[in-house]
């Protein structure tokens, strides 16, 4: 089994010795990296940045755009912006400033802070839009942007806020910046977040309000800085037939834009949506387009309507963000524990005297082989099921319920040591392999980094690093160290995973989730107190030599209190008053403060 690594990675991964590789410079495993990391004192989930798959995602969307508007002879040009909302943090937005430099690739900013750090860190030459509801600050924001130079188009998202840029515009006696229409397009995406596009959504103007936006434009003089009409039917487009109804829509709306004298109107800017395939398994493949088909379809579809309703081509702007983020970072967790391995012989505490069934449990455990592990495991079952019945019912006690429970465990262990061998032959033993997971408990909040599978069960490929080159006979179910039921990642028994039989007392495992790199970390929750998990950015240089160009620890227990506005000494003095007055001895106390002391300074997450 290969994870699915030929269907979610595009290429980015490889596996080679039974370890997972990066395919790019001297090909490191993961899990040298995560060694290297540790040796360096980091322990725990770390998340791991790449810089060169951001640039491959830029280059892509460019690439394939340019080549369509090639292939089509289309006379607009393409532009792109990085919606800041996908990822604000400091360790990717960086970086891909500075890889965006070559393309001209600007930013899209939806919230003044969100405006500041496009303000602050934009290439200069490149575009800024600014989308999301606005207040006059935020226009006022947006004209600075203007005054420093940048080429800022405003999108409004009702009349009102086209009244408040007129206002701001008065304030300065200057219009520094070009106006966007949101427009409320009847077609809408599919999938879980659809609810950005169609006639019920939150955002956007109708037909009606975009008329009359262009009357007002027209009373103040301004219709010559309408550039740009805007939609966007939501995130992760599974289904590229939406896409090309919104594009005919909008190309509608533009040309007849165009007629109604709005002649500076020159892009079309499609929002973003590029999904990402984040599917493990080929029968639940996520989306059913490769970036050519969706840039060719663009391209074509504003070409030809263009042509019918002769007016200029526009200029083509995206502003996909998963597209660009998803690939370039992977979330690493140790493996803590694998719950049945409690279950060893030595924990059996037989009697002199056992109930028949663990006599028999304990002969089938002895006897069990190549040739009878099946009936074997069928017995252990039955007979589990009875003695789980006596004790309910009194008959047999914790110790003999104790024995029975490690018995079947340890048979069936070994039926599924004795079906791996034969390849899963048994239909049966697979499916009940596939009912009775092997919880792994992974050192890592679900809650903190991959909120998206606790909100709306978005998947993410998840993979162990390791031991690729033995087959994995364990059904897996995954959980994280919160205390919360829904830390957990299920897997059906249509869709299972299976991971490995470790001893982690002898060796280290680890999963790794991918595609985590947007959205996830800023909408991630400090539940349990776990917060963001280590993070180190990994680059190649021109040799190809990778290198750990930025280690960053995760949070100590005395920083999240702190974040929560703890006082920080107050806490520390409560401590030590609660101390005083329980522990009698003095020496006691100071050594027990001691310790406290250093231990709020432990990280947040598990060490081990
Ligand atoms: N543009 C707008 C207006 C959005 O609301 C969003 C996100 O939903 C995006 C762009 C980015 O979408 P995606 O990350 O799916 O490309």
């Amino acid at each position: 089994m290969n994870y699915g690594i030929d269907i979610w990675s595009a290429n980015n991964f490889f596996i080679e010795n039974g370890k997972l590789k990066i395919n790019y410079g001297n090909q490191p495993a993961l899990i040298d990296i995560v060694e290297e990391i540790e040796e360096k004192g980091i322990k725990g989930p770390i998340l791991l940045r790449f810089p060169h798959l951001i640039r491959k995602q830029i280059n892509s969307l460019y690439t394939s755009f340019n080549k369509a508007i090639k292939d089509f002879d289309y006379k607009g040009k393409f532009q792109a912006v990085f919606p800041l909302k996908v990822n604000q943090f400091p360790t990717f937005l960086k970086p891909l400033i500075k890889i965006a430099n070559r393309y001209n690739y600007g930013l899209e900013a939806g919230s003044k802070a969100e405006l500041i750090l496009a303000m602050a860190y934009n290439n200069k030459t490149a575009p800024i839009t600014i989308n999301g509801f606005k207040d006059k600050d935020m226009i006022r924001l947006a004209f600075i942007a203007g005054f420093m130079g940048y080429n800022v188009t405003i999108t409004i998202e009702g009349l009102n806020e086209l009244k408040s840029i007129i206002e701001v515009s008065g304030e300065y006696h200057k219009m520094p910046v070009n106006i966007g229409i949101r427009i409320r397009l009847h077609t809408s995406g599919v999938g879980i977040w659809a609810k950005s596009g169609g006639i019920e959504s939150k955002f956007g103007l109708s037909s009606t309000e975009i008329i009359e936006a262009i009357e007002i434009l027209k009373q103040h003089n301004m219709l010559d800085k309408l550039k740009m009409i805007h939609f966007h039917i939501g995130s992760q487009i599974n289904d590229i037939s939406p896409l090309k109804k919104a594009i005919r829509e909008s190309g509608n709306i533009y040309a007849d834009l165009r007629k109604l004298g709005a002649k500076n109107l020159s892009a079309i800017n499609i929002g973003g949506g590029l999904a990402i395939e984040y599917s493990q398994w080929e029968e639940k493949r996520d989306k059913n387009y490769s970036i050519e088909e969706f840039s060719n379809d663009v391209v074509y579809l504003l070409k030809e309507i263009s042509n019918k309703k002769q007016v200029p081509m526009p200029d083509i702007f995206t502003e996909s963000g998963r597209f660009i983020a998803s690939p370039s970072t992977i979330l690493i967790a140790p493996v803590i524990e694998l719950f049945s391995q409690e279950y060893s012989e030595k924990s059996l505490r037989l009697k002199n005297k056992n109930p028949d069934l663990v006599e028999e449990l304990f002969d089938l455990y002895d006897t069990i082989n190549e040739n009878n592990y099946i009936e074997y495991f069928h017995d252990a079952l039955d007979h589990f099921e009875s003695l789980l019945t006596l004790f309910d019912l009194g008959y047999i006690d914790l110790i003999d319920r104790s024995n029975s429970e490690i018995l079947v465990h340890l048979i069936i262990r070994k039926a599924l040591q004795f079906a791996t061998a034969r390849g899963f032959k048994n239909k049966e033993l697979k499916s009940i392999n596939e009912k009775i997971q092997e919880k792994y408990l992974a050192n890592f909040s679900i809650f903190q980094s991959l909120p998206d599978f606790w909100g709306l069960g978005q998947r993410f490929p998840v993979m162990p690093l390791t031991k690729l080159n033995i087959t994995p006979n364990r059904s897996a179910t995954i959980w994280d160290i919160t205390c919360d039921s829904d830390g957990e990642i299920p897997f059906s028994k249509k869709n299972p995973i299976y991971l490995h039989d470790v001893d982690l007392s002898k060796e280290k495992y680890y999963l790794g989730f991918f595609l985590v790199g947007a959205y996830q970390e800023i909408l991630g929750m400090k539940h349990n107190l776990f917060s963001f998990t280590n993070e180190a950015i990994v680059s190649f240089d021109e040799e190809g030599n990778h290198q750990i160009e930025f280690l960053e620890p995760t949070q100590k227990i005395r920083e999240i209190l702190i974040d929560l506005d703890y006082d920080i000494n107050e806490v520390e003095w409560m401590l030590k008053e609660n101390i005083e007055k329980n522990i009698k001895n003095e020496e006691e106390q100071k050594e027990i403060l001691g310790e406290l002391l250093l231990l709020l300074n432990d990280m947040v997450y598990l060490k081990d």
